[in-house]
């Protein structure tokens, strides 16, 4: 519903009068309206929006706060579709659209709303300033401008395209091609080509007012992610109609992947300049990363960590098979280490991926894995979002399991399971009383008495608001641990992780206990 009729009639007698009639906007009984062409859609959200004023305006400016989904919906305590979301908080949300230069510029600041490893995440002072200058994508921080990747250019290009008025002014411009009119119930859908970025389709209202765009992107674990960003909320701003809400659902378990709280719309109020420097752009964009090259380390006869970009891996050797404890990030460091586990321990297949959590961050190699017709092994639960990840459509980059298709094949484990043969033993077990991950397992190898985990320890991990879980769970167990093997860091006697874990549980404590205690999450119950 409208904010101000009132405000609304004094900039456009259109706006004025349909936004008497559109009270009833919503009802079924409507009659339908008489389809419009493409460029007739356009041309009656462009009035909508403000007309001339709309035309003639320089620049927007969007200020706020608002929540973005961990990882896509992937990164929940439980993989059960019907978990509660966990949030990314935007503590403020600005967007500054040039729309007379097409830059636009994003500074937010997020804290993490769940207890954290990252300290920085938990108190809230990851600050980000990202700007695009028509190609020239780049980040301002304290240090300076440096150019930005690619990856940034197509998110502020979205950001752009995804709003109302930069939307139908982009629609409106001649390099643009609108097609594909149609109705769906009482809107009317349009598709918008623009020269860059992903084609988005627009729904607009019977007032012409947007109603919501949708795109899709390709997500390296999800694939094909459709988005919907709805419009909530218009309020007429100088001439231009603004919404005041935003709500962004995907296509993956209808995750809700963005919402914003609009607390103050502004347009052609005095902007920086988002030119990017000179030297800027100057500068070459940054190189992609370099290819995956993997190292195996041997911790262990039979066991190796295989490290080289970020998460491990790690490959333990069976009489007549090799597992791997994790694939972790993405499908390309899958097949790397599945490739390397190969060379490392040649003659023997390798057959199994067994996986801590089903975070994205360990599980994002869970597509190669079954397109390699590994075997997951997981805590029971993790299957149901392992069928949904491995469902997924990949179209705008196909990838193995596009080109392949295989069925999931996974051995649930309850409370604990042994894989045993001639030369390898280990133990699978539930970890209990763990709220990062509640469908969680560790692995233990009793000859060298080395505990393999992913998400128990870090020991770059700041901030430990899970008490004594690791060493709880070694005790329930009766395990007798000498060694950490993690899927985060390197390899580390237990008692040095022991003492780690100690000092780091002190500096929860000690920020608990201090002015920022009650306004983080969980503090004044954590154990
Ligand atoms: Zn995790």
């Amino acid at each position: 519903m409208r904010k101000s009729i009132a405000a609304a009639c004094v900039f456009a007698v259109t706006a004025c009068v349909s936004a008497v009639t559109i009270f009833g906007h919503a009802s079924p009984q409507a009659p339908a309206q008489a389809p419009l062409s493409a460029s007739g859609v356009i041309k009656k959200a462009e009035t909508a929006l403000g007309g001339d004023r709309l035309m003639a305006a320089k620049s927007l400016r969007i200020e706020g706060w608002g929540q973005d989904a961990l990882q896509n919906g992937g990164g929940n305590a439980s993989p059960s579709p019907d978990a509660p979301q966990r949030w990314d908080n935007d503590m403020n949300y600005e967007e500054t659209i040039d729309l007379a230069n097409h830059r636009v510029r994003v500074k937010q600041r997020s804290a993490a709303w769940l207890p954290a490893a990252t300290m920085s995440r938990v108190i809230g002072n990851v600050v980000t300033t990202a700007v695009l200058d028509g190609d020239v994508p780049y980040n301002v921080t304290p240090q300076g401008a440096r150019r930005a990747n690619a990856n940034a250019a197509e998110g502020l290009r979205v950001d752009m395209l995804t709003y109302p008025a930069s939307l139908v002014r982009m629609a409106l411009d001649s390099a643009t091609t609108v097609d594909n009119a149609r109705t769906e119930g009482h809107w009317q859908l349009v598709d918008i080509h623009p020269k860059e970025g992903p084609r988005v389709t627009l729904a607009t209202d019977r007032d012409g007012l947007p109603v919501w765009v949708r795109w899709m992107e390709n997500n390296g674990v999800l694939r094909d992610l459709t988005m919907q960003r709805w419009f909530t909320g218009y309020e007429p701003i100088n001439g231009v109609m603004m919404p005041t809400g935003f709500k962004t659902v995907s296509d993956f378990r209808n995750t809700i992947e963005n919402q914003l709280y609009v607390t103050r719309n502004s347009v052609d109020v005095p902007t920086d300049d988002l030119a990017a420097p000179s030297d800027v752009k100057s500068a070459a964009a940054p190189p992609p990363p370099p290819a995956i090259t993997v190292e195996a380390t041997p911790v262990a006869k039979g066991i190796w960590i295989m490290h080289g970009r970020g998460e491990n891996s790690i490959l333990i050797e069976f009489a007549d098979h090799l597992a791997l404890f994790e694939l972790a990030t993405s499908n390309e460091w899958a097949q790397a280490v599945i490739d390397k586990a190969k060379t490392v321990v040649p003659g023997k297949p390798v057959t199994q991926d067994i996986v801590s959590h089903h975070h994205f961050d360990h599980a994002g190699g869970i597509r190669q894995a079954i397109a390699n017709g590994l075997t997951v092994i997981a805590v029971r639960g993790n299957d149901v979002m392992f069928r949904d990840v491995a469902a997924r459509k990949s179209s705008l980059v196909p990838d193995d399991l596009s080109k392949n298709p295989k069925p999931l094949k996974f051995i649930p484990v309850d409370d604990h399971m042994t894989l045993k043969d001639s030369t390898m033993e280990i133990q699978l077990y539930h970890i209990i009383g763990y709220e990062h991950m509640t469908e969680g397992l560790m692995a233990y190898e009793p000859a060298d008495r080395l505990l393999i985990e992913g998400d128990l320890f870090d020991v770059t991990w700041q901030n430990y608001p899970w008490g004594n879980v690791y060493a709880d769970n070694i005790k329930l167990r009766n395990l007798d641990v000498a060694q950490d093997v993690p899927v985060h860091g390197m390899a580390m006697p237990w008692k040095d992780v022991y003492q780690s874990i100690q000092t780091k549980i002190a500096g929860t404590k000690a920020l608990c206990a201090g002015p920022m205690g009650p306004l983080l999450p969980e503090c004044e119950v954590m154990r």
